[in-house]
């Protein structure tokens, strides 16, 4: 019988953990009198360096149940990390590792489908949300642009997938020689192949605290997402300075025609309208490319991704 194991990040989830942990006892629970995952499956918590008593309430649950345990970050590293740290903790003890956010918007009924998936062969299951009703419009409308984006920009990741999925021990072992430290799990977990499906599910609205991804940690994930993943904004910057070429010899074939004429006074709009335009796209320019030198300058520390402090595990 396979061991599964449910990697859950949390960061100031105090509001939550013990409902979460009631349910999520439950399924395990039930997977288990049904046979279809072993006794030895548990509940991991990962504090991402919560400010408030996330860690005490997870020490305390690992206490009352050796069902649950958990994995303590020394400090805040962000959601990718914390998984990560999680993830790759669990595999060592686990067939499956199964990573879902802590405040259960994603409906843990599914659960047994992806271990359905599992046991038929697949080492990656993808749970997808079937829509986005329980979004608001502001948050459907950026994510949607932001898978499009993606696609656009050629990088192959699932749509509408976040970061509820099931991955086996091979698939957690592979994920590990992925030494890039800007962390985009969703873009990497592809990349590994293996035999892979996609679970569908309604996503349900937090029932207690508040989203821990305010608008501008998003905006930097994303941009993450888009800078870890693909080189086609530095082939923009080439596309534009081609284009800006051609347009400036036509430009100068219209600046000597009017020299010919002698009217070169009247000249001052287009010159001062080219200097601000060429300043302002050499600006932009000079920045993607500054992004991508920052990247190189964080992968050539290859600092740790996370440090655990303290690992509880009955
Ligand atoms: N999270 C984390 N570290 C962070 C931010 C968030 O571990 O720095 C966890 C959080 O506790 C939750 C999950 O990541 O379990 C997803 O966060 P949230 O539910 O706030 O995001 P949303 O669903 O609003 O996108
Ligand atoms: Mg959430």
């Amino acid at each position: 019988m396979k061991t599964i194991y449910l990697v859950i990040p949390c960061y100031n989830e105090e509001e939550v953990l013990l409902e979460t942990a009631k349910r999520l006892k439950e399924k395990i629970n039930i997977l288990i009198e049904k046979g279809k995952i072993s006794e030895k499956s548990r509940v991991t918590f990962v504090d991402d360096g919560s400010k408030d008593n996330t860690w005490s309430i997870i020490e305390h649950l690992n206490s009352s149940n050796n069902i649950f345990s958990g994995i303590k970050l020394s400090r805040n590293r962000g959601h990718q990390n914390a998984l990560l740290a999680g993830l790759m903790t669990v595999k060592n003890y686990c067939d499956a590792a199964i990573s879902l956010d802590a405040d259960l918007q994603d409906d843990i009924n599914v659960i047994d489908k992806f271990i359905d998936k599992f046991i038929e062969g697949c080492d990656v299951v993808y749970g997808v949300r079937s829509d986005r009703k329980t979004d608001t419009i502001f948050k459907r409308t950026t994510a949607q642009g932001f898978y499009k984006v993606m696609k656009v920009l050629g990088v192959d990741i699932v749509y509408n997938h976040a970061d509820y999925r099931l991955m086996s021990k091979r698939a957690l072992e592979s994920l590990e020689q992925f030494k890039e430290v800007n962390l985009f799990l969703r873009g990497i977990v592809p990349l590994i192949g293996y035999k892979s499906d996609v679970v569908l599910y309604e996503r349900n609205e937090r029932f207690a605290g508040e989203s821990k991804y305010p608008l501008k940690k998003m905006l930097s994930f994303a941009f993450e997402g888009i800078t870890s993943f693909s080189v086609k904004p530095i082939r923009l910057i080439l596309t534009v300075g081609i284009v800006m070429f051609i347009s400036s010899l036509v430009a100068l074939l219209y600046f000597l025609i009017i020299w010919i004429m002698g009217k070169t006074v009247q000249g001052w709009t287009t010159v001062v309208a080219s200097i601000w335009m060429l300043g302002g796209i050499q600006l932009l320019c000079l920045g993607i490319i500054g992004e991508y030198i920052g990247k190189i300058y964080m992968e050539s520390k290859a600092r740790p991704k996370f440090i655990i402090d303290k690992f509880i595990n009955a």
